[in-house]
């Protein structure tokens, strides 16, 4: 069995997913790059059961190893990693905030500075197709173009990032931008911040913010 630490790791995650109130169930999933491969949770297994042993291994020409199914979103988690190489980590997650918006079918417009944690002025809502497809994963990967995160209609939340650590956080950022921007709707449209104040924010990003090491 292959990268134990980084098996304890993924399934650390996906329990802090349900523990932070980001997902619930057996819903969402997680995935972190191994050698040339990945590693990934399996398909509709309870987190609090979840062993080293049922992660399932996978490299990118489709071979599969481990004794469980994959997750049904493989190929979300395959085609970023294989098209992405600054990802090492992908997060998908059912929150009750993201899941709101994505409903709607809705953009997050750039009504608060940390929007630019995701990438860029916005976080795009990819278009609606069946879990589990091809087409979703298509969808998704166009949506999340030039950015670490995007909405999936009707559906939920995908975020990577270069750990599962980082990915786990943007999660847990966009999971709270889109529960904000939700309670600003019920009030009013918010003022927009500008692309030149966008651009500040993210030449504040750039010189580091938060990560004097770098970050993990
Ligand atoms: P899996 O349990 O197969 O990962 O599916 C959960 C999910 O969120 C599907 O979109
Ligand atoms: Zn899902």
């Amino acid at each position: 069995m292959n990268g134990l630490a980084e098996r304890q790791e993924l399934i650390a995650t996906v329990r802090k997913m349900n523990a932070l109130g980001i997902n619930q169930g057996t819903s969402g999933n997680a995935s972190v790059r191994l050698g040339g491969g990945y590693l990934i949770t399996p398909s509709g297994m309870a987190y609090d059961d979840l062993k080293p042993e049922d992660i399932v291994e996978m490299s990118f020409d489709g071979e599969v190893s481990g004794k469980r199914n994959p997750s049904s979103e493989w190929r979300f988690h395959h085609d970023l990693l294989a098209a992405r190489s600054e990802f090492g980590a992908v997060v998908h997650t059912h929150g009750k905030g993201v899941m709101t918006l994505a409903c709607q079918r809705m953009e997050l417009p750039p009504f608060h500075y940390m929007i630019a944690v995701a990438g860029g002025n916005t976080i795009r809502c990819a278009d609606y197709a069946t879990f589990g497809t091809q087409e979703l994963s298509d969808n998704a990967l166009k949506a999340i173009e030039g950015r670490k995160a995007c909405l999936l209609a009707n559906h939920g939340l995908l975020a990577a990032e270069a750990s599962l650590a980082r990915a786990l956080a943007l999660a847990v950022e966009v999971e709270t931008l889109c529960e904000t921007y939700w309670r600003i709707l019920q009030i009013g449209d918010p003022v927009l911040l500008t692309e030149a104040e966008m651009e500040e924010v993210r030449a504040q990003f750039t010189k580091g913010y938060g990560m004097p090491q770098g970050g993990k």
